[in-house]
């Protein structure tokens, strides 16, 4: 199950509806490791996955990417040892790695709007599956 989020500006109309949190398409391991193909070490950790039948959470945060300010839903993964990681990807720059900021939705906190700056409070609006 996972939940919508919505990120509204009162300012500018910047308005967006993310979907985070985890579905059930995405227990599917090949589709999970697709999101993080170009990670540094991430190849091995695949690889030692695959040996076992360890446990692994997948659930999409909020993020930002800080070179472009672009909000965005970042997969993120938790494995069994605690490993966690998540998505550096982001289409200001598709080859590269970037920065990406987690949002804690849960906590109130805020993100900048990616239009014209005005700190916003993303809302939790309903449930998806
Ligand atoms: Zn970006
Ligand atoms: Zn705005």
């Amino acid at each position: 199950m996972g939940y919508f989020c919505e990120v509204r500006c009162p300012d500018c109309g910047y308005s967006r509806k993310f979907q985070l949190g985890c579905g059930k398409k995405d227990f599917d391991r090949e589709a999970v490791y697709s999101h993080f193909d170009m990670m540094d070490g991430w190849a091995a950790k695949v690889e030692e996955m695959k040996k076992s039948s360890a446990y692994l959470t997948f659930r999409y945060r909020l993020g930002r990417c800080e070179d472009c300010g672009m909000l965005k839903e970042v997969p993120e993964i938790t494995f069994e040892d605690g490993t966690v990681f998540y998505s550096k990807q982001c289409t200001c720059d598709p080859d590269s790695e970037h920065e990406i900021r987690l949002v804690a939705d849960e906590d109130g906190e805020t993100v900048p709007c990616p239009d014209c700056g005005n700190m916003l409070t993303p809302e939790r609006t309903g449930l998806w599956d």
